[in-house]
């Protein structure tokens, strides 16, 4: 039998078309919410995710503003133009594209950013929140990932959820938000020794590792969900995931491709998380 193909493109037009209807009434309520992406250095790939991001924010009615800064920027002016972002009402959430030039340290950086304002969910303060379980910001990658699983109606409570990787932006809250929605969760990484013997007893699989073709036919449970989160550029290739699609589509119950629907999904929690910081804002005003 083989898996049914997780239609992305459905997925996020839906989502996108409430953000919208969303960002509409609370601009008409006197607050456009505002996102500001800094992008330092001239890494090809993360033009692209830049561009993808402003065009998302155009196509709900954000507004967004790109700062491009040279690679040859320093720290502390960098930490300056976080720190002016902070300041400014008309923006509600700040995104630093990864990665940053060598010279920088990244973690200063995410930590100047104000907890309130930072969409991507990745300082401390919001890990901290989504690890013991408070309301906040979610990581958009993970939260992208659980809102796909409950679209296609998958059991999440109770189930088996694998999770290859265990990176802080992917791997670890991902692991989080599958134990929030109470599946039994297992995290595997580059010492699990036997993977394929992990793997295979996961309901539902997510793959978040960052090398082509690494889960196989053999590693997946028949009828398991298989969600891939992996981005690859192999030389001269395509664009690909972790999973090799085309063998994991006869074993699994339902899968993602890639590209289609775990990217588009992130950007779309960005978004909405973009979305909820103006709500909070503007409601933090109304109560001054
Ligand atoms: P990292 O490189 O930070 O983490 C990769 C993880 O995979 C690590 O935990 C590593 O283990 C583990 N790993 C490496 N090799 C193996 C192996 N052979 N078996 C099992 N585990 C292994 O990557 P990210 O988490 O940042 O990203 C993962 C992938 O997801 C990438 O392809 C990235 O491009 C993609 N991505 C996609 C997004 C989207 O929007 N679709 C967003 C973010 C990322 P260890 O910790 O032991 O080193």
């Amino acid at each position: 039998m083989t898996a049914q193909i997780i239609n992305g493109k459905q997925i996020v037009a839906e989502y996108r078309d409430n953000i919208r209807r969303e960002v509409e009434a609370l601009t008409a309520a006197g607050t456009r919410p505002g996102l500001a992406v800094v992008i330092v250095g001239e890494d090809p790939a993360s033009q692209i995710y830049v561009n993808n991001k402003a065009k998302a924010c155009e196509q709900v009615g954000i507004y967004s503003e790109v700062h491009r800064l040279p690679e040859a920027t320093t720290q502390d002016e960098l930490v300056a133009l976080i720190e002016s972002l902070n300041r400014n009402a008309a923006v509600h959430g700040i995104l630093v594209q990864s990665p940053l030039p060598g010279h920088i340290n990244e973690e200063e950086v995410v930590d100047a950013i104000m907890p309130d304002k930072d969409v991507d969910c990745f300082h401390p303060v919001n890990v901290g929140n989504l690890a013991i379980g408070k309301p906040g910001m979610l990581p958009c990658t993970p939260a992208g990932v659980i809102e796909v699983l409950k679209y296609i109606g998958a059991d999440i409570a109770g189930k088996h959820a694998v999770v290859v990787g265990r990176s802080n932006i992917v791997g670890k809250p991902m692991a989080l938000l599958l134990l929030r929605e109470h599946a039994t969760v297992t995290i595997c990484h580059s010492r699990t020794p036997d993977l394929a013997a992990v793997t295979r007893q996961a309901d539902i699989l997510v793959a978040a590792v960052g090398r082509a073709n690494l889960i196989r036919a053999e590693h997946v449970k028949p009828g398991a969900v298989v969600i891939d989160v992996g981005m690859n550029r192999p030389e001269g290739g395509k664009l690909c995931g972790d999973v090799d699609f085309e063998a994991v589509k006869e074993v699994a119950g339902a899968i993602t491709p890639v590209p289609g629907t775990v990217g588009p999904m992130t950007i779309t929690m960005l978004l909405r998380n973009t979305l909820h910081a103006a709500r909070r804002a503007a409601g933090a005003q109304a109560a001054v």
